[in-house]
């Protein structure tokens, strides 16, 4: 598997905000967000390649006994390995979460699908991403897909807002779905830095108590600023 990074650090978005968790970032994604901010797994993928057993050796020296594991990327669900990977982790018996934009659709071993469907504010321009503008749109609206993933796992449903008016746009989305809880349903500002989370969480948490969904900010910039191995 081609591998950004592992590292430890806290969860910091989500219902397991502040686990000690060992985070294992898969490079490459089938979108290309405008806010992306890993550009590194996705955009421009670095890593290297690893076999399973070597990801298994590195994870567990890492994690030093955390027994949660947090697997994103880029996109964690393209490789196929990862289905051995997380059978590997689980008889290993590692929590894992797997964050994903909920746009394939795999049957593995995952204790909490974190899904994180993309809404029209993550297309990117015509100027920066050239083909795959088209390519993004054409894959990020994936309602059957997350309804399959809500109806199998344990879930939460990320949404990353920057505009009260993305409100509409969820509500849809959420139509569109065969089921959902309103209480799994998490808004999300977007932003890397304190100020922007901040001045978005002030409107977004009011929405949030509204509509009876959670509001989530993103604590790890909070804790550690937008840095790469945080
Ligand atoms: S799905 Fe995630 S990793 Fe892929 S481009 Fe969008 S934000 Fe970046």
């Amino acid at each position: 598997m081609f591998i950004s990074e592992i590292y430890q650090s806290n969860q910091g978005e989500g219902q397991l905000t502040g686990t000690p968790s060992v985070f294992l970032r898969t490079s490459g994604c089938n979108l290309r967000c405008g806010f992306c901010d890993t550009p590194f797994a996705s955009w421009h993928p670095e890593g290297q390649m690893l076999g399973i057993d070597a990801i298994l050796d590195q994870l567990i020296q890492i994690a030093n006994g955390i027994r949660h594991v947090v697997i994103t990327g880029g996109e964690p669900m393209l490789p196929d390995e990862i289905n051995l990977l997380c059978e590997r982790l689980g008889a290993a018996d590692f929590h894992i979460t797997m964050e994903t934009a909920g746009t394939i659709y795999r049957r593995l071993n995952c204790d909490l699908m974190s899904i994180s469907p993309k809404l029209s504010n993550s297309t990117p321009t015509a100027e920066r991403a050239g083909r795959w503008r088209q390519k993004h749109e054409q894959q990020r609206y994936r309602p059957k897909i997350v309804s399959q993933m809500i109806a199998e796992y344990d879930y939460q449903l990320k949404f990353v807002v920057a505009e009260p008016s993305d409100l509409h746009e969820i509500k849809v989305y959420l139509a569109d779905l065969n089921d959902y809880s309103p209480g799994r349903v998490m808004l999300m500002p977007e932003g890397v830095d304190r100020k922007t989370l901040t001045q978005r969480a002030s409107w977004l948490e009011q929405i949030c108590q509204q509509e009876g969904f959670t509001f989530c900010q993103r604590a790890h910039i909070f804790w550690y600023g937008n840095k790469r191995g945080t």
